[in-house]
């Protein structure tokens, strides 16, 4: 079996995160960066032993030139400045665009993005998280129907916002069984996030009735601009309720024709649920399905088997490149690397299986890498 050589293809990653200003020095704090446990003995006893972990290692003692064990890739790292350490890890990924989730980590913690981009030698581009600006608005107006018109103001033109792409995370606030409620629930349930608005000065969305209500609303603009939407689905947020996270419960949405016209990314190939989400991206026109190879925190063996799942039902056409790092920029570089080679010796197997021919198969790593994305959100 040989291997489709994808090396030169420049990337798009569509879906990741800021890097933080402060890179962590400590070693609690870096490994709290390879966990979704908020369990503290997670850090200290077991995230050391995972498969990425250690392979993580490795990758880093080979690009410092140092021994391969934590103290000293974690001293070479700290040994480099922060711009220094992201530019060339960036670099060595050749990256062609990241586009970059807005809503977590907070803005004023990570680095601006033009200022990524230039470390990077890459495009940026933001998308913004919903929930977020619900919040906001829930928190600046007393009445349920204003925040209904104020948010449909703020999505009036996403793109002449400079947004590519919205994200909502309803998958670990609510689930993703999206529904329509009526006026009664949704008004108390707005009563009952504004109280906690007002009384704590935070507001943290988790109220079933008043998201899914805000979400028709997002819908609605999304679907008159064509504008793609990414869920997070699956693993992911210690938040979520990996029940309520699978990919088939977006079904009412997926079935309200009115919505057809908005894309719909369905992210983290919906570990562990990736073949619910490969078969979602295979029936509906509108569905795409994200590979991300940053996180979920998996050995190379189950994303190789994530991607085999991918490619054996979904269209080349709709499947994503991504990493999902965040922090550090060790996630999206070595998932760069990572992804690259895993994508290249799955359509490597599938040419040996005879299902593409060896120009298929490299047009479908370009597609997957680069070209799909460039097309959905429209990046030229
Ligand atoms: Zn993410």
């Amino acid at each position: 079996m040989t291997a489709i050589d994808l090396t030169d293809i420049p990337l798009v990653d569509n879906h990741c995160h800021g890097i933080l200003r402060r890179q962590p020095v400590g070693v609690a704090a870096w490994r709290e960066r390879f966990t979704e446990s908020r369990d503290p003995g997670m850090q200290r006893e077991h995230v050391g032993t995972t498969l990425l972990y250690r392979r993580l290692i490795r990758e880093m003692a080979a690009f410092f030139d140092c021994a391969s064990n934590e103290d000293a890739v974690l001293d070479a790292r700290r040994g480099r400045d922060d711009d220094a350490l992201i530019g060339d890890l960036l670099r060595a990924a050749r990256i062609e665009a990241l586009l970059i989730d807005q809503g977590y980590p907070p803005p004023d913690q990570v680095v601006p993005d033009a200022e990524l981009g230039r470390l990077a030698g890459c495009r940026t581009f933001p998308m913004l998280r919903v929930e977020v600006l619900m919040q906001e608005l829930i928190a600046a107006h007393g009445i349920l129907d204003a925040v209904v018109e104020a948010l449909q103001a703020a999505l009036v033109d996403v793109r002449a916002e400079g947004y590519v792409a919205l994200k909502s995370i309803a998958a670990y606030r609510t689930g993703l069984d999206i529904q329509t409620w009526p006026r009664q629930e949704a008004q108390a349930a707005f009563d009952e996030a504004r109280r906690q608005a007002v009384e704590t000065g935070a507001l943290r969305l988790a109220h079933k009735p008043l998201l899914d209500t805000l979400l028709h609303v997002v819908f609605r603009e999304a679907a008159r601009q064509d504008m793609p939407i990414q869920f997070h689905v699956g693993y992911g947020d210690a938040d979520a309720d990996m029940l309520r996270a699978n990919p088939l419960r977006l079904r009412a949405v997926l079935e309200e024709r009115a919505y057809r016209s908005m894309p719909i990314v369905l992210l983290h190939e919906c570990y562990p649920y990736t073949r619910e989400g490969a078969y979602l991206a295979a029936v509906y026109e509108n569905v795409y399905l994200d590979l991300s190879y940053g996180i979920p925190f998996l050995g190379y063996g189950e994303m190789a088997a994530f991607t085999r799942a991918a490619f054996g039902v979904a269209p080349t056409s709709k499947l994503l490149y991504s990493s999902d790092g965040v922090g550090v920029p060790e996630l999206h570089w070595m998932s760069a690397l990572h992804g690259r080679r895993i994508l290249g010796e799955t359509l490597g197997e599938i040419v040996a299986q005879g299902d593409l021919s060896v120009t298929e198969a490299e047009a479908a790593g370009a597609a997957v890498l680069r070209d799909n994305a460039t097309r959905l959100y429209r990046l030229d």
